[in-house]
């Protein structure tokens, strides 16, 4: 067995633990394949072994990979989106995981209507309260969704967040935890066109925590295909 099939093999019963734990259907967690610096070739091992969906951050560097590995791949973005690129991101991602302000929100509505299309975007919120990452501040999230739910080429599907870098996993659970009340809060305004069922939250550090406190989607990438260099860590 390859050593990304093995990897892959041991996290999809580590997800079935972790959703066991929590009571919950391991059926409802979605595993995204984090492929930011990893080769096609390498990539194409891990949907041979039953990867769905791919996480890329860099939009030149996806749109290679698109073009290599084809259709039958759900591609989502993960990283830092800017305005001027609206209209690529809409070209090639199911799913928009790191929309955090109104202004890039009404440009990928422009773009996605000239491309008739409805986008399914998630909001990512920043809730260290250090305002050093990307991400919306936890107070800007409500208006932002109210604001989105105008917008009406987008499909506000959940929320994204990326807890400060930490060794220990249980250090990301509160943040896991305010992400889930936070979407809960929003599904229950009832804005028209909007829902929050979908949250985005783990990575290969502290997936299994992100389960238990509610994860739809976990983003995993060292741990299925090895460590990346340096320069693209996760904050890259
Ligand atoms: C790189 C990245 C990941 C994957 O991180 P790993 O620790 O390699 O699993 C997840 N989410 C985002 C936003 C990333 O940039």
């Amino acid at each position: 067995m390859s050593l990304i099939k093995s990897n892959l093999a041991r996290i999809r019963e580590r997800i079935e633990s972790a959703a066991r734990r929590a009571g919950r259907d391991p059926g409802t967690i979605r595993l995204v394949a984090v492929s930011k610096t990893v080769a096609p070739e390498r990539i194409r091992e891990a949907v041979e072994s039953g990867v769905h969906i791919l996480g890329e951050n860099y939009l030149q560097e996806a749109q290679g990979k698109i073009e290599v590995l084809g259709a039958g791949i759900s591609w989502h973005f993960i990283g830092h989106l800017q305005k001027n690129k609206a209209k690529y991101a809409i070209r090639f991602f199911d799913l928009i995981h790191s929309v955090d302000n109104l202004a890039l929100a009404e440009e990928l509505n422009r773009a996605a209507e000239k491309s008739s299309k409805i986008q399914e975007i998630l909001l990512q919120a920043d809730l260290s309260g250090e305002a050093t990452k990307f991400g919306a501040a936890e107070e800007e999230i409500v208006p932002l969704a109210e604001g989105i739910s105008a917008l009406k080429n987008l499909s506000l599907k959940g929320l994204m967040t990326l807890p400060p870098f930490s060794e220990d996993p249980e250090d990301s659970r509160p943040y896991f935890r305010k992400l889930r009340l936070l979407g809960e809060r929003l599904a229950q305004m009832k804005i028209p066109g909007i829902s929050a069922d979908e949250f985005s939250m783990g990575m290969s550090g502290d997936f299994e925590t992100a389960i238990e406190e509610g994860a739809t989607l976990v983003r995993l990438g060292t741990s299925i295909f090895g460590p990346r260099p340096p320069k693209h860590s996760v904050f890259a």
